[in-house]
């Protein structure tokens, strides 16, 4: 295969995960928290355990400001699993990128080869 070719073929490989990873991606960071309840009588007021681990997720929102929210039990694995989806996107973009990259120079550099 030509070098054109081979290029074309992984951008295409790149772009199908693109599409699958970009329907179940998540942006934020995750955390597990413990946190006191709302019964005062509760252990958790009386310094025994806090509860947990809850998952929170936090993203920075528009203009900068952090903001983010607890996860539900049943969602957990969703976020979880759209979390490394969004990681796993980046790094697409990342060598489609590349590729893209090398395409303009190579072609820079045959249209001065003419
Ligand atoms: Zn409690």
């Amino acid at each position: 295969m030509s070098q054109a070719a081979e290029a074309s073929a992984r951008q295409q490989k790149l772009l199908s995960a693109i599409e699958r990873l970009a329907q179940v991606a998540v942006f934020g960071s995750l955390s597990e928290t413990y946190r006191t309840c709302g019964q005062p009588g509760c252990h958790c007021h009386q310094g025994g355990p806090k509860h947990g681990p809850h998952l929170y997720i936090s993203y920075r929102g528009e203009q900068g400001k952090t903001t983010g929210y607890y996860v539900p039990k049943g969602a957990e694995e969703a976020t979880r699993g759209g979390v490394a989806a969004w990681r796993q996107l980046q790094e697409c973009l990342r060598e489609l990128a590349k590729i893209n990259k090398e395409r303009n120079l190579r072609r820079a550099r045959e249209a001065e080869a003419r």
